[in-house]
């Protein structure tokens, strides 16, 4: 028997899973930062009597024609239409689909009209039920998982069916949920409350069966360790148990991201041992600079006043913040986005998400909305963090879509990457990183860059001409101006935003004018 686990690709991407072109380039493949980590997670669960595969469409097309017994698609709001033109044609050549993940959680009538069955909440507790239940040909429609997911008990997820070649990282999952409830997010609704924790003996196993030579992209075939992203929500909600994950990392001498919440500056413990054992960066939901948004999201953990203090000290750890903004919250006016554009350049904030508000089915924010008859677009595709679909509150949609776009190119024209990743630089954080780099790959890496100086764009030839003079220190990162160069090609290829302010008083003048005409 043959399962094929199926990640869809979404017509456009979230930062972290957007393709590194330039980076591709370099090694002669497309590369991505992560994989979806449930398929491999499904997969170790599936009875060694039946053959898996795993297909990330983001690296490897889907081929219809393979002999399949069935077809199992894990599916997210922004990749349901792809899950289900995907799952409809494996349907019509008669293999059974199941579809799993948040969007056939919140929406599965919609959802069961292009599935076999589909699983609501968290696969691995109804997962062996589900495969005894298609051995003997007696499928239900709707697998509901009740149970929270006990992750000491789980199989550690096979990494193995993944192209790793293709991602700059692995990807390991250390906790489910988080005690906080935001009003846009998901996770609060899908995990329910309270968190589950892999017992840190597991983590540790899983991250040392990780092979220590990888090829990646085609060329290069490095002895290091891969970075890792730990593909939690909130990986320092359980203060203690971070404490006791971080310190059995310190001896494993790896580099790892996460996300977490603002407020680890305030414990100098978990930020000296997130520094010790590898922490890189960590994504921390700022969500807006103005307090009412805060309170009418429910991000009661973030505190404007404390945003200063907590920054620099994270900083100080040499951990780079990555920090996430939401535009278009129900406080926000045109004259707020220069602000944020001031804010994310002076903070030296390298890489910053960026997301338009997004009623996410399922979320109380979806339920206001809908409440409030605010909702204009059902498009899924849509509900990618980078279109409005939704009516702002003191601005148009037009507005806001094209602040979001002016917000983009502002932080990442050349001189503001340069400003941000030079002050980044100069405190030495990347030094204590650079010696996991093969040196010949630190030259070579910094030779492929000259190719940029090919361009007729005046403020690329300043950019590389100027990076090329700081290139020979231990202290730069060439991943990072390759990631800068990628950021900047990507959102100016975007439609042009004008100053918002600029934009409004563009639009009035434009109505007055038709006033008058008529
Ligand atoms: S803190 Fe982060 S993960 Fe937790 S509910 Fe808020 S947005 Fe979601």
């Amino acid at each position: 028997m043959k399962i094929e686990l199926i990640s869809p690709a979404a017509e456009t991407c979230a930062w972290v899973l957007r393709n590194f072109e330039e980076l591709g380039k370099l090694v002669g493949n497309e590369i991505f930062m992560v994989y979806p980590i449930a398929l491999p997670t499904i997969a170790a669960l599936t009875p060694s009597d039946i053959e898996v595969t795993i297909i990330d469409e983001n690296i490897l097309p889907i081929n219809f024609d393979k002999q399949v017994d069935l077809v199992g698609i894990t599916t997210l709001t922004y990749t349901a239409k792809r899950a289900y033109e995907i799952a409809d044609k494996f349907r019509q050549k008669g293999v059974k689909v199941v579809l799993g993940g948040i969007h056939p959680t919140m929406l599965a009538d919609e959802a069961l009209e292009h599935a076999d069955s589909i699983i609501i909440g968290e696969a691995e507790n109804v997962w062996p039920e589900f495969i005894e239940d298609f051995k003997n040909n007696r499928l239900k429609n709707i697998y509901q998982s009740t149970n929270k997911t006990k992750l000491d008990e789980q199989d550690i997820p096979r990494h193995d069916l993944l192209h790793s070649g293709r991602y700059l990282m692995n990807s390991v999952n250390t906790t489910r949920g988080c005690p906080n409830n935001c009003e846009f997010c998901l996770v609060h609704t899908f995990f329910g409350k309270g968190m589950q924790h892999k017992p840190v003996s597991k983590v540790i196993e899983e991250i040392k069966r990780f092979p220590k030579w990888f090829l990646l992209g085609k060329y290069f075939f490095l002895k290091i360790e891969k970075g890792i992203f730990f593909s939690d929500d909130n990986i320092c909600a359980n203060n203690r148990y971070a404490k006791e994950l971080f310190s059995a990392l310190v001896n494993l001498k790896i580099m790892w991201w996460s996300q977490a919440q603002l407020n680890i500056a305030n414990d100098n413990e978990l930020l000296n041992l997130m520094d010790r054992c590898g922490c890189y960066a960590i994504l921390i939901g700022f969500e807006s600079l103005k307090s009412e948004n805060l309170k009418i999201m429910n991000k009661k953990v973030n505190k404007i006043s404390e945003y200063k203090k907590s920054i620099d000290k994270i900083h100080s750890h040499g951990i780079y913040i990555l920090p996430s903004f939401i535009l278009g919250n129900d406080a926000d006016d045109v004259e707020d986005f220069k602000k944020l554009v001031d804010f994310i350049n002076k903070n030296n904030f390298f890489a910053t998400t960026l997301s338009i508000l997004t009623p996410f089915p399922g979320t109380i924010l979806y339920k206001r909305m809908e409440k409030e008859g605010r909702i204009l677009d059902r498009d899924w595709n849509n509900y990618n963090f980078q279109r409005v679909v939704f009516k702002p509150q003191n601005m148009t949609p037009e507005e806001l879509q094209n602040a979001y776009y002016w917000v983009l190119q502002q932080i990442h024209a050349y001189p503001a990457i340069y400003k941000r990743l030079t002050a980044l630089w100069n405190t030495g954080h990347f030094k204590k990183y650079a010696g996991k780099i093969p040196f010949y790959l630190r030259i070579l890496s910094f030779l492929y860059i000259t190719k940029y100086l090919w361009t007729k764009d005046l403020s690329q030839i300043k950019f590389i001409l100027k990076i090329m003079l700081i290139a020979y220190k231990r202290s730069t990162d060439v991943l990072a101006v390759l990631l800068g160069i990628n950021y900047h090609y990507y959102v100016y290829s975007l439609p042009k935003g004008i100053d918002p302010v600029v934009y409004r008083n563009k639009l009035n003048h434009e109505e007055k004018n038709k006033e008058n005409y008529l």
